[in-house]
């Protein structure tokens, strides 16, 4: 059985430990393919992107391990690309609800921006900007995501996601990448405060509109087992949603989102029985530079 992992953090950004860690983990853990996927700097501050400054070196590190390790793993250089909708300048800050600490870009960002990668995971971290001016995370703290969701919307979770979706769906339709990031990773909230049923007829329409507008431009979905080796939730996305990706003939890749080199195939044999019982046979990975299609088993 092929075993890749194309998502994948280090201390670059929010991950722990190094590039050549994270390759050896990848070695230890079997793989024939590993993809280097730090956050995409941002044009403001966060806490878990990578310095634009670092970039230069992130592609000088990643190409010479490309070259060390040939032979033994195949090596991809890609980023967690954040999508970015262009945006109108931000609000005056409201007296007393805090300060703008860094200003938004009104540019906004996406895959293009990175045309020097092998490939890129195409997220959606941001919906709009929050209470204070600033962009509002959706995979942070749940605490401040919920005190974001009770202002900007009154706790209306159905609008929040209507945005969300709708960000990722101008992603794909307007700067699609190779694969499209954790898909429904805003559920994770569900956990904090039960906000939506996925079974909600609103929900299940809006899931389906976003994978016929992956489907069109042929994007691969991946099922990211984050969410359930760190909190015990299901995959990214959820079985149902899988279900009907293979029924639209959505291709899959299976990655770990792993921020430590031990992480990089935690919870794959969930993912791989998920994606057979889902009716998968086969997932797109990058092999020998190209995409296509390898047996799940
Ligand atoms: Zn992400
Ligand atoms: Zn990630």
């Amino acid at each position: 059985m092929i075993i890749t992992n194309y998502h994948s953090h280090s201390h670059y950004c929010d991950g722990k430990g190094s590039l050549e860690q994270q390759v050896q983990g990848a070695i230890a853990q079997g793989l024939r393919a590993f993809g280097f996927s730090s956050h995409c700097p941002v044009p403001f501050e966060n806490q878990w992107s990578m310095k634009a400054e670092r970039l230069d070196d992130y592609l000088r590190e990643t190409a010479a391990l490309k070259e060390k390790y040939k032979g033994q793993i195949e090596l991809y250089i890609g980023l967690e690309v954040d999508f970015l909708p262009e945006t109108p300048p931000p609000a005056p800050p409201q007296l007393g609800r805090g300060e703008i600490t860094a200003p938004f870009s009104s540019a906004g960002i996406g895959p293009k921006d990175f045309p020097m990668l092998d490939y890129c995971v195409g997220s959606v971290h941001y919906v709009e900007l929050n209470q204070f001016g600033q962009p509002w995370e959706i995979d942070g703290s749940s605490v401040e995501f919920l005190a974001c969701l009770d202002t900007l919307y009154d706790g209306n979770i159905q609008v929040a996601l209507e945005k969300y979706y709708g960000i990722i769906r101008q992603m794909v339709e307007t700067d699609a990448p190779p694969v499209v990031g954790h898909l429904d990773k805003i559920k994770m909230h569900n956990e904090a405060r039960p906000l939506f049923d996925e079974s909600e007829e609103w929900y299940v329409a809006l899931v389906e509109e976003t994978l016929q507008a992956i489907k069109k431009v042929g994007c691969i979905v991946e099922i990211n087992t984050r969410g359930n080796y760190k909190r015990g939730l299901e995959l990214y996305p959820s079985p149902w949603i899988i279900a009907r990706m293979n029924q639209l003939q959505i291709p899959i890749c299976i990655n770990s989102d792993s921020h430590r080199p031990e992480e990089i195939t935690a919870s794959f044999p969930l993912a791989f029985e998920a994606a057979r019982a889902a009716g998968y046979t086969h997932q797109r990975v990058l092999l020998e530079g190209k995409w296509q299609d390898v047996e799940l088993n």
